[in-house]
């Protein structure tokens, strides 16, 4: 077994890592940025080293600089956790190359044919596998496209071949839609993913996403652990994740794992993975292979037993796996709800800010994967993620009251938080009886019902709008018996949060986000990067129009004029990193 691991990552997943390491009595290196000199993960680790600046790409994505802290922290072995650098290919190569450092995840060449998502296709094919319908090749002609929408019928996915998340998928619902939709799919491609290159799909209406897990061991052994149900996103992102699936009947699940098995066997993987479905009407189709460990590992873990990351490492150490696939049992149901910093009232904008409380649930079935406390900073600079809240009973229902109770003690204060939301689907009817689709929350979630959750179960964000009252809470105690008395300045409380939700100066995605500095100049709200730019000089723009999108903690942001002008000065292109306060548009 190794002695050190350097865990290239941040946050939770950083020290979900580091405790499977610290379990087999391995010791611990974080690397960090220039913004997370006091974060969790550093402070969980043994040792730790600042690799850059607080952007990414200067710091957790150097891959030069991660190879050589392993290499001077006298490392074993480096396991990537998800996101970063965990499906890059190149990164995997350079450091089976290393002499002494071990890649804690699939073979690099493994990883390069799981991950092109029409690589993948073909080996899945090849290995007997229903997969989505659509071109095993690349495409770049209009008319091709065409002929795909003419020969699947509309709708049509066109996909870039490294995109994720719903990022890089144009949906074409018509001939006409295809050349903007072709552009714009390889646009985002290119500044995502560095790779415009993109393949078409049929798109499914209304599916449900399902995923298996599969762990894989350098002795030919290939194990599922059943099926995980991702179906509820909200445009293409997960935002809770259940094990096992409520729509899967035993016979399609023994099917769809013995699927997932056989295809990992083909394509000579080892370690963690996981096989991405569609299903609908009673079909099965493969999607995609992530070649890492996901976000939603724990309720696999949960209803299983079995401790993926560890395996990940005794796997990487080249141990066989210990137990047949007789021995996997699902014990139970298990819920993850992903709490992040994002205003759900307010189309999820991502509201960085200070944890000022931050009390998570305890007790029986709960679990909290996290890396933050209470007083940290939750910062812009990344994914919007402050904990994921996993909830587990004997059975679905079980678990469902068991997370109204969780998510009812999970107490947060400073910034919004997607808890809200959660609370909402434990109330939704279509939710709980377990028939939603990967359209649901798109075509149905209310508006007006998410801000009722927000004033009803919201946090007090430290916000700007300036209308909240201040209130003092004191106990008393009448007779011995315990009250809890608020008292309220006076002052009356603006409903809903008070803030007008269009009126001032234009924002994200059509809602208050003040997104626009006084004279002219339209800046940037927070840090991130430009993934298109709207207009350029001499446009005539109205109030409203949107000049640009950003990309801040992985959300998309439409950034708006707040009044009408003439362009006078576009200093940004698409892929450009911006700054809080940087100008992106000057209007005259
Ligand atoms: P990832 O699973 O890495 O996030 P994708 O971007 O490929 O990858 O897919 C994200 C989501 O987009 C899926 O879970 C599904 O909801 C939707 N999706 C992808 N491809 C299709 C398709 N052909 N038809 C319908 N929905 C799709």
């Amino acid at each position: 077994m190794f002695e050190k691991v350097l865990v290239a990552n941040r946050g939770e997943i950083a020290v979900r890592v580091m405790a499977a390491c610290e379990e087999l009595g391995i010791e611990t290196v974080a690397v960090y940025s220039d913004a997370d000199r006091n974060a969790g993960h550093v402070d969980y680790a043994d040792e730790a080293y600042n690799v850059g600046p607080a952007p990414a790409s200067d710091s957790y994505l150097d891959q030069e600089e991660i190879i050589d802290v392993a290499e001077r922290a006298g490392t074993d072995a480096i396991h990537p956790g998800y996101g970063f650098l965990a499906e890059n290919a190149e990164f995997a190569r350079k450091v089976e190359a290393t002499d002494d450092v071990t890649w804690v995840g699939p073979p690099s060449d493994a990883m390069e044919t799981l991950g092109e998502k029409t690589k993948a296709r073909t080996v899945m094919q090849e290995a007997g596998v229903p997969v989505v319908p659509g071109t095993t090749e690349p495409v770049d002609d209009p008319d091709q496209v065409r002929d795909l929408g003419e020969e699947f019928g509309y709708p049509i996915a066109i996909k870039a071949e490294g995109g994720g998340g719903g990022r890089g998928m144009k949906i074409v619902r018509s001939e006409a839609e295809v050349e903007d939709a072709l552009e714009s799919a390889q646009r985002e491609g290119e500044a995502y993913f560095g790779n415009d290159s993109v393949y078409v799909e049929k798109y499914l209406e209304a599916p449900k996403h399902i995923e298996v897990q599969v762990l894989a061991d350098e002795h030919r052994n290939v194990r599922h652990l059943g099926e995980r149900d991702c179906s509820l996103q909200r445009r293409h992102q997960k935002v809770i994740e259940e094990a096992p699936s409520p729509a899967l009947d035993a016979d399609l699940r023994a099917e769809i794992g013995e699927a997932a098995r056989q295809g990992v066997r083909e394509a000579g993987y080892t370690n963690a993975g996981t096989v991405e479905f569609l299903v609908e009407d009673g079909e099965f189709y493969f999607m995609e292979v992530n070649t890492r460990i996901q976000v939603e590992h724990t309720v696999s873990e949960e209803v299983t037993g079995i401790d993926i990351v560890r395996w990940q490492l005794r796997v990487a150490a080249g141990e066989e796996l210990a137990f047949s696939q007789d021995d996997v049992e699902i014990d139970g149901h298990s819920i993850e709800y992903r709490i992040n910093a994002e205003d759900p009232a307010n189309d999820f904008a991502p509201t960085p800010g200070p944890l000022e409380t931050y009390k998570p649930p305890t007790s029986i079935g709960v679990r909290l994967d996290h890396a933050v406390a209470q007083g940290d900073e939750i910062g812009g600079d990344y994914d919007s993620m402050i904990a994921k809240l996993i909830v587990t009973g004997e059975d679905r229902e079980h678990c469902l009251a068991r997370s109204k109770r969780a998510l009812d003690h999970f107490d947060v204060e400073g910034v919004h938080t997607t808890i809200p939301f959660h609370r909402l689907m434990l109330d939704d009817e279509t939710f709980v009886a377990g028939e939603h689709t990967t359209k649901y929350l798109d075509q149905e979630l209310d508006d007006d019902e998410l801000d009722r959750a927000v004033d009803r179960w919201g946090s007090e964000a430290a916000s700007a709008d300036g209308d909240q009252t201040s209130t003092d809470e004191i106990a008393v105690e009448v007779d011995g018996k315990r009250f809890d008395v608020v008292i309220e300045d006076g002052l009356p409380r603006a409903p809903n949060g008070g803030a007008t939700s269009d009126g001032s100066a234009g924002g994200s995605s059509g809602s208050g986000n003040p997104n626009v500095a006084a004279a002219g100049a339209i800046t940037a709200e927070m840090q991130g990067t430009i993934l298109s730019v709207e207009v350029e000089e001499g446009d005539e723009v109205a109030q409203g129009d949107v000049v640009c999108v950003l990309e801040a903690m992985k959300m998309e942001n439409d950034v708006v004029a707040s009044t009408s002008g003439t362009v006078d000065a576009v200093p940004i292109a698409a892929g450009d990193s911006v700054d809080m306060g940087d100008t992106l548009v000057t209007l005259e």
